[in-house]
Protein backbone atom coordinates (compact mmCIF):
# COMPACT_ATOMS: atom_id res chain seq x y z
CA UNK A 1 0.00 0.00 0.00
CA UNK A 2 1.59 3.45 -0.89
CA UNK A 3 0.81 6.36 1.04
CA UNK A 4 -1.55 7.77 -2.05
CA UNK A 5 -2.95 4.60 -1.14
CA UNK A 6 -4.06 4.82 2.82
CA UNK A 7 -6.80 1.86 3.96
CA UNK A 8 -10.19 2.55 4.58
CA UNK A 9 -10.37 0.59 7.51
CA UNK A 10 -7.98 -0.88 10.44
CA UNK A 11 -8.49 -3.05 12.90
CA UNK A 12 -5.72 -3.15 16.02
CA UNK A 13 -5.97 -6.13 17.96
CA UNK A 14 -4.49 -4.97 21.47
CA UNK A 15 -4.37 -1.77 23.58
CA UNK A 16 -0.81 -1.50 24.45
CA UNK A 17 1.63 1.33 23.89
CA UNK A 18 2.30 0.21 20.57
CA UNK A 19 -1.39 -0.24 19.37
CA UNK A 20 -2.24 2.79 20.98
CA UNK A 21 0.42 4.89 19.19
CA UNK A 22 -0.13 3.22 15.92
CA UNK A 23 -4.50 3.91 16.75
CA UNK A 24 -3.46 7.54 17.13
CA UNK A 25 -1.63 8.05 14.06
CA UNK A 26 -4.37 6.12 11.07
CA UNK A 27 -6.84 7.66 13.13
CA UNK A 28 -5.33 11.29 12.64
CA UNK A 29 -4.48 10.36 8.89
CA UNK A 30 -8.19 9.30 8.21
CA UNK A 31 -8.43 5.98 8.90
CA UNK A 32 -11.13 4.21 10.56
CA UNK A 33 -9.89 2.99 13.29
CA UNK A 34 -11.22 -0.07 15.91
CA UNK A 35 -8.74 -1.32 18.79
CA UNK A 36 -9.92 -4.66 20.44
CA UNK A 37 -8.48 -5.24 23.70
CA UNK A 38 -9.13 -8.36 26.13
CA UNK A 39 -8.71 -6.35 29.38
CA UNK A 40 -11.38 -3.59 30.90
CA UNK A 41 -8.51 -0.49 29.99
CA UNK A 42 -5.60 0.24 28.14
CA UNK A 43 -2.02 0.38 28.42
CA UNK A 44 -1.31 -3.69 28.27
CA UNK A 45 1.94 -3.71 30.60
CA UNK A 46 1.46 -0.50 31.95
CA UNK A 47 -2.30 -0.92 32.96
CA UNK A 48 -2.70 0.30 36.69
CA UNK A 49 -4.77 -1.31 39.43
CA UNK A 50 -6.52 1.07 42.54
CA UNK A 51 -6.81 -0.36 45.84
CA UNK A 52 -7.30 0.85 49.32
CA UNK A 53 -6.30 4.40 48.75
CA UNK A 54 -2.95 3.24 46.21
CA UNK A 55 -2.46 3.77 42.53
CA UNK A 56 0.11 0.74 41.32
CA UNK A 57 1.40 1.07 37.94
CA UNK A 58 1.80 -2.72 36.89
CA UNK A 59 4.49 -2.75 34.85
CA UNK A 60 6.76 0.25 33.65
CA UNK A 61 7.93 2.96 35.91
CA UNK A 62 11.30 4.64 34.38
CA UNK A 63 9.83 6.66 31.73
CA UNK A 64 12.95 7.41 30.04
CA UNK A 65 13.75 8.57 26.45
CA UNK A 66 11.46 11.88 27.20
CA UNK A 67 11.91 12.95 23.77
CA UNK A 68 10.37 10.05 21.72
CA UNK A 69 7.59 10.57 24.26
CA UNK A 70 7.15 14.45 23.21
CA UNK A 71 8.40 14.26 19.30
CA UNK A 72 5.12 11.70 19.42
CA UNK A 73 2.21 14.12 20.76
CA UNK A 74 4.28 16.97 18.44
CA UNK A 75 3.12 14.40 15.47
CA UNK A 76 -0.30 13.80 16.84
CA UNK A 77 -0.46 17.92 17.13
CA UNK A 78 -0.26 17.97 20.46
CA UNK A 79 1.58 19.47 23.57
CA UNK A 80 2.62 16.53 25.94
CA UNK A 81 2.97 19.65 28.76
CA UNK A 82 -0.54 19.90 28.44
CA UNK A 83 -1.36 16.05 28.77
CA UNK A 84 1.01 14.96 31.54
CA UNK A 85 2.90 16.90 34.10
CA UNK A 86 6.25 15.35 34.11
CA UNK A 87 9.23 15.71 36.57
CA UNK A 88 12.79 14.91 36.19
CA UNK A 89 13.80 12.81 39.14
CA UNK A 90 16.43 14.01 41.09
CA UNK A 91 18.01 11.72 42.11
CA UNK A 92 17.32 9.53 39.38
CA UNK A 93 18.16 6.20 41.59
CA UNK A 94 19.63 5.32 44.57
CA UNK A 95 21.62 1.53 44.49
CA UNK A 96 22.18 -0.07 47.82
CA UNK A 97 25.29 -2.38 47.56
CA UNK A 98 28.00 -4.09 49.79
CA UNK A 99 27.26 -3.46 53.49
CA UNK A 100 23.42 -3.59 54.29
CA UNK A 101 22.18 0.40 54.20
CA UNK A 102 25.49 1.23 52.12
CA UNK A 103 24.10 3.24 49.06
CA UNK A 104 25.08 5.74 46.27
CA UNK A 105 22.77 7.99 44.72
CA UNK A 106 23.20 8.58 40.44
CA UNK A 107 22.39 11.87 38.83
CA UNK A 108 21.17 13.05 35.56
CA UNK A 109 23.90 15.47 35.47
CA UNK A 110 27.45 15.31 34.20
CA UNK A 111 29.32 17.30 37.03
CA UNK A 112 27.69 15.00 39.55
CA UNK A 113 28.12 11.92 38.39
CA UNK A 114 31.61 12.86 37.88
CA UNK A 115 32.58 13.77 41.21
CA UNK A 116 30.61 9.94 42.57
CA UNK A 117 32.88 8.01 39.81
CA UNK A 118 35.96 9.57 40.83
CA UNK A 119 35.55 8.83 44.16
CA UNK A 120 35.29 5.31 43.76
CA UNK A 121 37.48 5.06 41.20
CA UNK A 122 40.20 7.92 40.52
CA UNK A 123 40.04 9.23 36.75
CA UNK A 124 36.57 7.97 36.41
CA UNK A 125 34.97 10.75 36.14
CA UNK A 126 36.34 11.96 33.38
CA UNK A 127 36.27 8.65 31.47
CA UNK A 128 32.65 8.99 32.12
CA UNK A 129 31.99 12.15 30.72
CA UNK A 130 34.00 10.90 27.12
CA UNK A 131 32.00 7.66 27.27
CA UNK A 132 29.02 9.64 27.75
CA UNK A 133 29.77 12.20 24.96
CA UNK A 134 30.33 8.82 22.36
CA UNK A 135 26.62 7.43 23.86
CA UNK A 136 25.28 10.81 23.08
CA UNK A 137 26.80 10.67 19.48
CA UNK A 138 25.32 7.35 19.11
CA UNK A 139 21.75 7.75 19.88
CA UNK A 140 21.85 10.46 18.17
CA UNK A 141 23.22 8.08 14.93
CA UNK A 142 20.65 5.39 15.76
CA UNK A 143 17.76 7.60 16.40
CA UNK A 144 18.36 9.10 12.86
CA UNK A 145 19.72 6.48 11.10
CA UNK A 146 18.47 2.85 12.30
CA UNK A 147 15.79 2.72 14.74
CA UNK A 148 12.93 4.32 13.13
CA UNK A 149 14.05 2.20 9.69
CA UNK A 150 12.12 -1.22 8.83
CA UNK A 151 14.58 -3.64 7.35
CA UNK A 152 13.22 -6.49 4.77
CA UNK A 153 16.92 -7.73 4.16
CA UNK A 154 20.30 -7.73 4.91
CA UNK A 155 21.35 -5.11 2.51
CA UNK A 156 18.88 -2.52 4.04
CA UNK A 157 20.47 -3.02 7.26
CA UNK A 158 24.26 -3.19 5.91
CA UNK A 159 24.13 -0.01 3.57
CA UNK A 160 27.30 1.97 3.33
CA UNK A 161 26.33 4.02 6.18
CA UNK A 162 25.93 1.12 8.66
CA UNK A 163 28.80 -0.26 7.52
CA UNK A 164 30.54 3.41 8.16
CA UNK A 165 28.93 3.87 11.83
CA UNK A 166 27.76 0.10 12.56
CA UNK A 167 32.01 -0.47 13.40
CA UNK A 168 31.71 2.82 15.68
CA UNK A 169 28.76 1.63 17.34
CA UNK A 170 30.50 -1.61 18.07
CA UNK A 171 27.71 -3.75 16.71
CA UNK A 172 29.90 -7.10 17.78
CA UNK A 173 31.08 -6.14 21.07
CA UNK A 174 29.09 -6.90 24.43
CA UNK A 175 28.27 -4.37 26.78
CA UNK A 176 29.98 -6.12 29.34
CA UNK A 177 33.33 -6.15 27.52
CA UNK A 178 32.79 -2.05 26.35
CA UNK A 179 31.95 -1.07 29.90
CA UNK A 180 34.54 -3.19 31.70
CA UNK A 181 37.49 -1.96 29.71
CA UNK A 182 36.05 2.02 30.65
CA UNK A 183 35.60 1.14 34.41
CA UNK A 184 37.38 -0.89 37.13
CA UNK A 185 34.88 -0.48 40.36
CA UNK A 186 32.74 -3.08 40.73
CA UNK A 187 29.85 -0.72 41.12
CA UNK A 188 30.78 1.99 38.36
CA UNK A 189 30.67 -1.44 36.26
CA UNK A 190 26.74 -2.68 37.43
CA UNK A 191 25.60 0.81 37.42
CA UNK A 192 26.51 1.39 33.62
CA UNK A 193 25.52 -2.38 32.60
CA UNK A 194 22.00 -2.20 34.89
CA UNK A 195 20.06 -0.78 31.77
CA UNK A 196 20.63 -3.81 29.65
CA UNK A 197 18.12 -5.29 32.49
CA UNK A 198 15.76 -3.13 31.65
CA UNK A 199 15.88 -4.53 27.79
CA UNK A 200 15.68 -8.21 29.21
CA UNK A 201 19.30 -8.98 28.58
CA UNK A 202 22.17 -10.16 30.03
CA UNK A 203 24.93 -7.01 29.80
CA UNK A 204 27.28 -10.33 28.56
CA UNK A 205 24.78 -11.09 25.03
CA UNK A 206 24.22 -7.36 24.82
CA UNK A 207 25.46 -5.93 21.89
CA UNK A 208 27.73 -2.84 22.21
CA UNK A 209 25.31 -0.40 20.14
CA UNK A 210 22.89 -0.18 23.49
CA UNK A 211 25.44 2.01 24.98
CA UNK A 212 23.18 4.46 24.19
CA UNK A 213 20.99 3.25 26.80
CA UNK A 214 23.60 4.59 29.03
CA UNK A 215 23.20 8.20 27.40
CA UNK A 216 19.81 8.02 28.02
CA UNK A 217 20.19 6.80 31.36
CA UNK A 218 23.06 9.60 32.29
CA UNK A 219 22.21 12.57 30.19
CA UNK A 220 18.39 12.61 29.40
CA UNK A 221 17.54 11.20 32.44
CA UNK A 222 14.53 9.20 34.81
CA UNK A 223 10.82 11.36 34.46
CA UNK A 224 7.56 10.74 36.44
CA UNK A 225 4.53 11.43 35.38
CA UNK A 226 2.72 12.62 37.99
CA UNK A 227 -0.45 10.51 38.88
CA UNK A 228 1.58 7.51 37.59
CA UNK A 229 2.83 5.81 34.27
CA UNK A 230 -1.15 4.94 33.80
CA UNK A 231 -1.38 8.26 32.88
CA UNK A 232 0.43 8.25 29.85
CA UNK A 233 -1.62 5.66 27.92
CA UNK A 234 -4.41 7.69 29.21
CA UNK A 235 -3.58 10.72 27.49
CA UNK A 236 -2.26 8.72 24.13
CA UNK A 237 -6.26 6.66 24.06
CA UNK A 238 -7.73 10.59 24.44
CA UNK A 239 -5.97 11.95 21.87
CA UNK A 240 -6.66 8.93 19.44
CA UNK A 241 -10.58 8.83 20.43
CA UNK A 242 -10.19 12.71 19.38
CA UNK A 243 -9.21 11.68 15.92
CA UNK A 244 -11.93 8.83 16.11
CA UNK A 245 -10.25 5.78 16.82
CA UNK A 246 -12.89 3.51 18.98
CA UNK A 247 -11.49 1.27 21.43
CA UNK A 248 -13.74 -1.50 22.58
CA UNK A 249 -12.69 -3.19 25.78
CA UNK A 250 -13.14 -6.27 27.31
CA UNK A 251 -13.07 -7.38 23.89
CA UNK A 252 -10.70 -10.64 23.35
CA UNK A 253 -9.78 -11.28 20.01
CA UNK A 254 -9.76 -15.22 19.38
CA UNK A 255 -9.02 -15.58 15.43
CA UNK A 256 -7.95 -13.59 12.88
CA UNK A 257 -10.45 -13.78 9.59
CA UNK A 258 -7.97 -14.54 6.36
CA UNK A 259 -9.41 -15.09 3.06
CA UNK A 260 -7.07 -15.95 0.14
CA UNK A 261 -4.16 -15.40 2.46
CA UNK A 262 -5.36 -12.22 3.18
CA UNK A 263 -6.32 -10.66 6.58
CA UNK A 264 -9.98 -9.29 6.53
CA UNK A 265 -11.44 -9.05 9.90
CA UNK A 266 -11.46 -10.42 13.38
CA UNK A 267 -13.80 -12.86 15.40
CA UNK A 268 -14.16 -11.76 18.74
CA UNK A 269 -14.76 -14.64 21.60
CA UNK A 270 -18.31 -13.51 21.88
CA UNK A 271 -18.43 -14.50 18.35
CA UNK A 272 -19.21 -11.24 16.46
CA UNK A 273 -16.94 -10.97 13.13
CA UNK A 274 -15.71 -7.33 12.34
CA UNK A 275 -13.85 -6.51 8.87
CA UNK A 276 -11.55 -4.19 7.92
CA UNK A 277 -8.41 -3.55 5.20
CA UNK A 278 -6.18 -4.55 7.23
CA UNK A 279 -5.52 -6.14 10.78
CA UNK A 280 -2.48 -5.19 13.03
CA UNK A 281 -2.30 -7.31 16.29
CA UNK A 282 -0.41 -5.88 19.35
CA UNK A 283 -0.27 -9.53 20.78
CA UNK A 284 2.46 -10.73 22.05
CA UNK A 285 3.77 -12.11 18.51
CA UNK A 286 3.64 -16.33 20.20
CA UNK A 287 0.09 -15.89 21.03
CA UNK A 288 -0.81 -14.11 17.58
CA UNK A 289 0.51 -16.84 15.67
CA UNK A 290 -0.51 -19.74 18.05
CA UNK A 291 -3.93 -18.82 18.91
CA UNK A 292 -5.16 -16.22 16.36
CA UNK A 293 -3.91 -17.67 13.05
CA UNK A 294 -4.22 -21.13 11.47
CA UNK A 295 -0.98 -23.70 11.76
CA UNK A 296 -0.49 -23.02 8.17
CA UNK A 297 -0.32 -19.16 8.57
CA UNK A 298 2.23 -19.30 11.26
CA UNK A 299 5.71 -17.92 10.20
CA UNK A 300 8.09 -19.80 13.30
CA UNK A 301 8.03 -22.97 14.27
CA UNK A 302 7.66 -24.39 17.78
CA UNK A 303 11.31 -25.36 17.33
CA UNK A 304 12.16 -21.20 16.94
CA UNK A 305 10.55 -20.06 19.38
CA UNK A 306 12.32 -22.87 21.84
CA UNK A 307 15.69 -21.59 20.50
CA UNK A 308 14.80 -18.05 21.25
CA UNK A 309 16.48 -16.08 24.38
CA UNK A 310 13.56 -14.83 25.96
CA UNK A 311 13.56 -12.16 28.06
CA UNK A 312 13.07 -12.79 31.99
CA UNK A 313 9.72 -12.74 34.07
CA UNK A 314 9.50 -10.84 37.35
CA UNK A 315 7.98 -11.82 41.10
CA UNK A 316 6.24 -8.50 41.36
CA UNK A 317 4.81 -7.11 44.85
CA UNK A 318 2.73 -4.29 45.07
CA UNK A 319 2.35 -3.03 48.66
CA UNK A 320 1.11 -0.58 50.35
CA UNK A 321 2.87 0.24 53.92
CA UNK A 322 1.08 2.43 56.63
CA UNK A 323 4.89 3.66 57.08
CA UNK A 324 6.91 6.09 54.91
CA UNK A 325 10.79 4.91 54.58
CA UNK A 326 13.54 7.73 54.67
CA UNK A 327 16.17 5.60 53.55
CA UNK A 328 14.06 5.39 49.92
CA UNK A 329 14.56 7.87 46.94
CA UNK A 330 11.87 7.08 44.06
CA UNK A 331 13.98 4.33 42.08
CA UNK A 332 16.14 2.12 44.26
CA UNK A 333 17.91 -0.67 43.00
CA UNK A 334 19.71 -3.31 45.46
CA UNK A 335 22.79 -5.11 43.20
CA UNK A 336 23.50 -9.12 43.93
CA UNK A 337 27.32 -9.82 44.78
CA UNK A 338 27.56 -12.14 42.36
CA UNK A 339 26.24 -10.19 39.49
CA UNK A 340 27.41 -13.25 36.86
CA UNK A 341 25.68 -15.76 39.14
CA UNK A 342 22.43 -13.88 38.97
CA UNK A 343 22.75 -13.65 34.93
CA UNK A 344 23.28 -17.37 34.47
CA UNK A 345 19.87 -17.62 36.93
CA UNK A 346 17.57 -15.41 35.36
CA UNK A 347 18.32 -16.87 31.81
CA UNK A 348 18.72 -20.43 32.73
CA UNK A 349 15.37 -21.63 34.20
CA UNK A 350 16.78 -21.54 37.33
CA UNK A 351 14.35 -21.37 40.37
CA UNK A 352 14.49 -18.26 41.96
CA UNK A 353 17.97 -16.78 42.24
CA UNK A 354 20.03 -17.88 45.39
CA UNK A 355 20.75 -14.10 45.99
CA UNK A 356 18.70 -11.50 44.01
CA UNK A 357 19.00 -8.28 42.85
CA UNK A 358 15.82 -6.57 43.56
CA UNK A 359 14.29 -3.20 42.41
CA UNK A 360 11.88 -1.06 44.47
CA UNK A 361 9.69 1.99 43.00
CA UNK A 362 8.37 4.34 45.52
CA UNK A 363 6.20 6.72 43.68
CA UNK A 364 5.10 8.03 46.82
CA UNK A 365 8.38 9.57 47.25
CA UNK A 366 7.18 12.05 44.13
CA UNK A 367 3.32 11.71 44.34
CA UNK A 368 1.51 12.15 47.21
CA UNK A 369 -1.80 11.02 44.90
CA UNK A 370 -0.70 7.19 44.77
CA UNK A 371 -0.49 6.68 48.55
CA UNK A 372 -3.16 7.72 51.50
CA UNK A 373 -0.92 9.96 53.70
CA UNK A 374 1.58 9.45 56.21
CA UNK A 375 1.96 5.93 53.85
CA UNK A 376 4.38 4.31 50.84
CA UNK A 377 3.32 2.82 47.92
CA UNK A 378 5.74 0.19 46.76
CA UNK A 379 6.26 -1.96 43.76
CA UNK A 380 8.65 -4.50 44.42
CA UNK A 381 10.35 -6.35 41.54
CA UNK A 382 13.21 -9.61 41.25
CA UNK A 383 13.93 -10.52 37.95
CA UNK A 384 13.91 -14.26 37.39
CA UNK A 385 13.84 -16.64 34.88
CA UNK A 386 11.48 -17.60 32.05
CA UNK A 387 9.76 -20.82 32.21
CA UNK A 388 10.30 -21.62 35.95
CA UNK A 389 6.79 -23.23 38.34
CA UNK A 390 5.11 -20.65 39.63
CA UNK A 391 2.71 -22.42 42.70
CA UNK A 392 1.22 -20.86 45.19
CA UNK A 393 4.11 -22.22 47.77
CA UNK A 394 6.88 -20.96 45.66
CA UNK A 395 5.46 -17.28 45.65
CA UNK A 396 5.21 -17.44 49.23
CA UNK A 397 8.33 -18.46 50.18
CA UNK A 398 9.75 -16.27 47.26
CA UNK A 399 7.30 -13.23 48.76
CA UNK A 400 9.42 -14.13 52.53
CA UNK A 401 12.68 -14.29 51.13
CA UNK A 402 11.94 -11.00 49.46
CA UNK A 403 10.76 -9.06 52.52
CA UNK A 404 13.38 -10.23 54.84
CA UNK A 405 16.19 -8.87 51.97
CA UNK A 406 14.29 -5.72 52.27
CA UNK A 407 14.39 -5.47 55.71
CA UNK A 408 17.41 -6.53 56.30
CA UNK A 409 19.84 -4.96 53.43
CA UNK A 410 17.63 -2.24 52.20
CA UNK A 411 17.11 -1.49 56.12
CA UNK A 412 13.55 -1.25 55.45
CA UNK A 413 12.87 -1.75 59.19
CA UNK A 414 9.18 -3.06 60.01
CA UNK A 415 7.82 -3.08 56.43
CA UNK A 416 5.97 -6.25 57.21
CA UNK A 417 4.57 -4.87 60.25
CA UNK A 418 3.44 -2.08 58.71
CA UNK A 419 2.07 -3.93 55.62
CA UNK A 420 -1.47 -2.75 54.75
CA UNK A 421 -2.05 -4.05 51.22
CA UNK A 422 -0.23 -6.76 49.32
CA UNK A 423 -0.63 -8.20 46.38
CA UNK A 424 1.53 -10.81 43.72
CA UNK A 425 2.14 -10.35 40.11
CA UNK A 426 4.66 -13.39 38.41
CA UNK A 427 4.68 -15.48 35.86
CA UNK A 428 1.22 -17.18 36.19
CA UNK A 429 -0.09 -13.04 36.05
CA UNK A 430 2.14 -12.69 32.91
CA UNK A 431 0.85 -16.07 30.90
CA UNK A 432 -3.16 -15.24 31.88
CA UNK A 433 -2.95 -11.41 31.08
CA UNK A 434 -0.86 -11.31 28.12
CA UNK A 435 -0.64 -15.14 26.86
CA UNK A 436 3.00 -14.72 27.41
CA UNK A 437 5.33 -17.53 26.45
CA UNK A 438 6.40 -19.52 29.15
CA UNK A 439 5.84 -16.40 31.30
CA UNK A 440 8.24 -14.19 29.95
CA UNK A 441 7.38 -10.63 31.84
CA UNK A 442 9.29 -8.83 28.61
CA UNK A 443 9.38 -10.88 25.50
CA UNK A 444 12.20 -11.64 23.08
CA UNK A 445 15.59 -10.86 24.82
CA UNK A 446 17.99 -7.96 22.85
CA UNK A 447 20.29 -10.46 21.90
CA UNK A 448 22.31 -9.28 18.44
CA UNK A 449 20.38 -12.45 16.88
CA UNK A 450 17.26 -10.77 17.97
CA UNK A 451 17.85 -6.84 17.19
CA UNK A 452 17.06 -4.79 14.77
CA UNK A 453 17.01 -6.68 10.93
CA UNK A 454 17.18 -10.51 13.24
CA UNK A 455 14.24 -9.52 15.60
CA UNK A 456 10.27 -10.58 13.98
CA UNK A 457 9.65 -8.58 11.10
CA UNK A 458 6.29 -6.18 11.34
CA UNK A 459 4.81 -7.27 8.59
CA UNK A 460 3.21 -10.79 7.84
CA UNK A 461 5.24 -13.34 5.31
CA UNK A 462 2.72 -15.56 4.97
CA UNK A 463 -1.04 -13.61 5.54
CA UNK A 464 -1.25 -10.58 3.10
CA UNK A 465 -2.71 -7.43 5.21
CA UNK A 466 -1.33 -8.48 8.65
CA UNK A 467 1.23 -6.49 10.59
CA UNK A 468 2.27 -6.51 13.75
CA UNK A 469 3.05 -3.27 16.38
CA UNK A 470 4.94 -3.58 19.80
CA UNK A 471 7.66 -5.19 21.99
CA UNK A 472 8.00 -8.01 19.82
CA UNK A 473 9.16 -6.33 17.01
CA UNK A 474 11.75 -4.35 15.84
CA UNK A 475 12.97 -2.23 17.83
CA UNK A 476 12.22 -4.05 20.99
CA UNK A 477 11.21 -3.70 24.80
CA UNK A 478 10.39 -0.27 26.37
CA UNK A 479 7.60 1.74 26.51
CA UNK A 480 9.42 4.34 24.17
CA UNK A 481 10.53 2.00 21.79
CA UNK A 482 6.93 0.29 21.30
CA UNK A 483 5.96 4.36 20.54
CA UNK A 484 8.54 3.89 17.98
CA UNK A 485 7.51 0.34 16.62
CA UNK A 486 4.08 2.15 15.68
CA UNK A 487 5.43 4.88 13.66
CA UNK A 488 7.60 1.79 12.01
CA UNK A 489 3.98 -0.41 11.42
CA UNK A 490 2.43 2.98 10.04
CA UNK A 491 5.32 3.42 7.75
CA UNK A 492 5.27 -0.01 6.31
CA UNK A 493 1.44 0.22 6.07
CA UNK A 494 1.39 3.56 4.13
CA UNK A 495 4.46 2.27 2.25
CA UNK A 496 6.83 5.22 3.39
CA UNK A 497 10.45 4.25 3.14
CA UNK A 498 12.01 7.19 4.77
CA UNK A 499 14.65 6.23 7.87
CA UNK A 500 13.93 9.24 10.03
CA UNK A 501 11.04 9.96 12.28
CA UNK A 502 7.81 11.28 10.79
CA UNK A 503 8.01 14.67 11.36
CA UNK A 504 4.27 14.91 9.61
CA UNK A 505 1.68 11.81 8.80
C1 LIG B 1 7.16 -5.52 35.03
C2 LIG B 1 7.53 -4.67 33.86
C3 LIG B 1 8.32 -3.55 34.03
C4 LIG B 1 8.65 -2.75 32.94
N1 LIG B 1 9.37 -1.61 33.16
C5 LIG B 1 9.54 -0.74 32.13
C6 LIG B 1 10.03 0.57 32.39
O1 LIG B 1 10.30 0.92 33.54
N2 LIG B 1 10.14 1.44 31.34
C7 LIG B 1 9.79 1.08 30.07
O2 LIG B 1 9.89 1.92 29.14
N3 LIG B 1 9.29 -0.16 29.81
C8 LIG B 1 9.15 -1.06 30.81
N4 LIG B 1 8.59 -2.28 30.58
C9 LIG B 1 8.36 -2.70 29.19
C10 LIG B 1 7.12 -2.08 28.61
O3 LIG B 1 6.10 -2.06 29.56
C11 LIG B 1 6.67 -2.90 27.41
O4 LIG B 1 7.75 -3.14 26.52
C12 LIG B 1 5.56 -2.21 26.63
O5 LIG B 1 4.61 -1.62 27.50
C13 LIG B 1 4.91 -3.25 25.73
O6 LIG B 1 3.95 -2.61 24.91
P1 LIG B 1 3.31 -3.37 23.69
O7 LIG B 1 2.91 -2.36 22.68
O8 LIG B 1 4.20 -4.47 23.23
O9 LIG B 1 1.96 -3.99 24.26
P2 LIG B 1 1.57 -4.83 25.63
O10 LIG B 1 1.80 -3.95 26.76
O11 LIG B 1 2.29 -6.12 25.57
O12 LIG B 1 0.06 -4.97 25.39
C14 LIG B 1 -0.52 -5.90 24.51
C15 LIG B 1 -2.02 -5.78 24.66
O13 LIG B 1 -2.65 -6.74 23.81
C16 LIG B 1 -3.77 -7.25 24.50
N5 LIG B 1 -4.11 -8.56 23.93
C17 LIG B 1 -3.35 -9.68 23.89
N6 LIG B 1 -4.01 -10.67 23.26
C18 LIG B 1 -5.21 -10.16 22.88
C19 LIG B 1 -6.33 -10.70 22.20
N7 LIG B 1 -6.36 -11.96 21.76
N8 LIG B 1 -7.40 -9.89 21.99
C20 LIG B 1 -7.40 -8.58 22.41
N9 LIG B 1 -6.36 -8.04 23.08
C21 LIG B 1 -5.29 -8.81 23.31
C22 LIG B 1 -3.28 -7.38 25.94
O14 LIG B 1 -4.37 -7.47 26.86
C23 LIG B 1 -2.50 -6.09 26.09
O15 LIG B 1 -3.32 -5.03 26.54
C24 LIG B 1 8.22 -3.10 31.64
C25 LIG B 1 7.42 -4.22 31.45
C26 LIG B 1 7.08 -5.01 32.55
C27 LIG B 1 6.21 -6.20 32.34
Amino acid sequence: MSSTNTPRRAIIVGAGFGGIALAGLLAKKGVSVDVFETHGSAGGRARVIREGGYTFDLGPSWYMMPDVFAEYFTLMGEDIHKHLTLQKLTPSYRVFHGAPGTHHDFFADRAQNHAIFDALEPGAGNRLNAYLDESARQYHIAKHEFIYKNYDSFFDFFNKRVMREGRKLEIWNSMERIISRTFKHELLRKVMMFQMVLLGTAPKDAPGMYRLMNHVDFDLGIWYPQGGIGEVPQAMVRIAEKHGARFHYQAPVSRIITEGGTAVGVVLRDGTEHRADLVVSNADRHHTETALLAPTEREYSDRWWQRRTLAPSAFILYLGVRKQFPNLVHHNLLFTKDWDRNFREIFNYHDFPTDPSIYVCAPSKTDSTVAPPGCENLFVLVPISAGITDTDAARAAWADRTLTILETNMGLTGLREHLQYQRVYSLREFSADYHSFKGTALGLAHTLSQSALWRPNNVAKKVKNLYYVGSYQNPGIGMPICIVSAQLAYKRIMGIADPHPLIEL
